[in-house]
């Protein structure tokens, strides 16, 4: 038995109240997905679903009873999400479905199915499994022995589960590289046949699976099988590599988002980030330090130039920060001594226009208001970083004078 019921009740009393519950009732609810999996590898899992053969109605007639908070996600798809003991978990209502031309929603589902037919169109064998209340696996795939073997296999025929859906080409190399396993010969080969099918899915569900790959532990794997498998192409465009050196920064790099998506512009182009689903702000965050991380490093000159493109100087610092962290990844050995150097230039120099001692009215006072205002700013900055001005009111406000006399450029 992989459940200590004291522990998980203590864990889990949400999830414990509404299963024993329903377990008291005589519904056959059973754990389904993603946990049993995790629970039978020793993990934790991070989301509970349950699936019984209750239909939405009868479900939520449960739910308003014993007081718990539901709500209906697609209910089209009976799935309640319940909140209890602030713990939330799906409890869905045992299904069949069937696909036609749109893989985003299947194009019928008949509710009425056993248990068997719901696991049955599961994606692969280690998420088609349930665990009921006593401690019982139900494995009619194999689910077990897969996973003692580490291997992600479809349920089913391949070719068939992956034209149903093709995210699941992206969610069998996700599960590959979050578990460390092989993906099996068959579905493997399958998957190199089907690629192109990944352009009938929405960019932005592409985008969102891809970033949960980049942001795992094993990532580079992930990129790589995409390249191997020669999915990548269908998302990244056709100049793909394939395995690369590129795709082991990854391994080297924190799993922050915009790190990751740097390292994907920094192999591929900047080109290939521009995805609908990833967010304006991360793309060009990204691009900037893929871009930044080829350039050399000058002390004051460098600072000076890249500063001049933030308006804000803690937005400035967090990402020359990211700057670092790439190029230590990318194997630059002088990185502490260089940080330590911008680190004492930012603090000794103004490189921000709230650097300066001089307010912002005293400057429109003599130059007005309009463009001239960040020209003068600009010749302030440069003028005290040089030596030739002094950072002080009185000076500064001199220095504003003689530019709008003399410079005006
Ligand atoms: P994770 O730990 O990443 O959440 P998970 O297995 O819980 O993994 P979910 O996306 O939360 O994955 O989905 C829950 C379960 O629903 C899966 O275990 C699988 O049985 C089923 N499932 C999800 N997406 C699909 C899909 N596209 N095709 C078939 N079955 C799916
Ligand atoms: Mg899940």
């Amino acid at each position: 038995m992989i459940l200590e019921k004291e522990k998980f009740q203590k864990e889990h009393p949400g999830i414990y109240e509404v299963w024993e519950y329903l377990e008291q009732l005589k519904v056959d609810a059973v754990l389904v997905g993603g946990a049993v999996r995790d629970l039978l590898l020793g993990a934790s899992p991070t989301d509970f679903d349950l699936a019984s053969s209750l239909t939405p109605e009868e479900l939520l007639e449960i739910a308003k009873k014993k007081n718990w908070q539901a709500n209906a996600v697609g209910s089209a798809f009976g799935v309640l999400v319940l909140t209890v003991q602030n713990e939330s978990l799906e409890i869905a209502t045992f299904r069949k479905e069937g696909y036609g031309s749109d893989p985003h929603r299947p194009a019928w589902v008949e509710y009425g199915a056993s248990l068997e037919e719901d696991l049955s169109r599961r994606d692969f064998t280690i998420n088609g499994m349930a665990l009921t209340w006593n401690g019982e696996l139900i494995d009619p795939f194999g689910g077990k022995k897969d996973l003692e073997n580490k291997l992600i296999r479809t349920i089913g025929e391949p070719l068939l589960r992956f034209t149903e859906d093709p995210l699941r080409l992206l969610r069998a190399v996700r599960f590959a590289a979050k578990l460390g396993f092989v993906i099996e010969d068959q579905t493997l080969n399958e998957i190199g046949k089907s690629a192109y099918q990944i352009e009938r899915l929405a960019q932005e569900r592409i985008t969102q699976e891809v970033e949960l790959i980049l942001l795992l532990p094993r990532a580079s794997q992930g990129l790589d099988l995409l390249g191997i498998s020669g999915v990548g192409r269908y998302i990244f465009g056709e100049h793909w590599p394939g395995r690369n050196q590129w795709t082991g920064l990854l391994a080297r790099l924190l799993a922050i988002k915009v790190l990751r998506w740097a390292v994907v512009a920094w192999g591929l182009g900047k080109q290939a980030i521009r995805m609908k689903g990833l967010d304006l702000v991360t793309q060009k965050q990204a691009i900037w330090i893929a871009e930044k991380s080829e350039e050399e490093w000058q002390g004051t000159e460098t600072l000076s130039q890249w500063s001049a493109s933030f308006a804000d100087k803690k937005e400035f610092e967090k990402m020359l920060e990211y700057f670092w962290q790439f190029r230590e990844a990318l194997g630059d050995k002088a990185v502490a001594s260089k940080r330590a150097e911008a680190r004492k230039l930012l603090d000794q120099l103004p490189f921000f226009r709230s650097d300066l001692a001089i307010r912002g009215d005293e400057i429109t006072s003599i130059v007005g208001q309009g463009p001239q205002v960040a020209k003068v700013i600009a010749y302030l900055l440069k003028g005290v970083q040089q030596n030739q001005i002094k950072n002080d009111e009185k000076t500064l406000e001199e220095a504003v004078n003689f530019w709008w006399k003399e410079k005006r450029v």
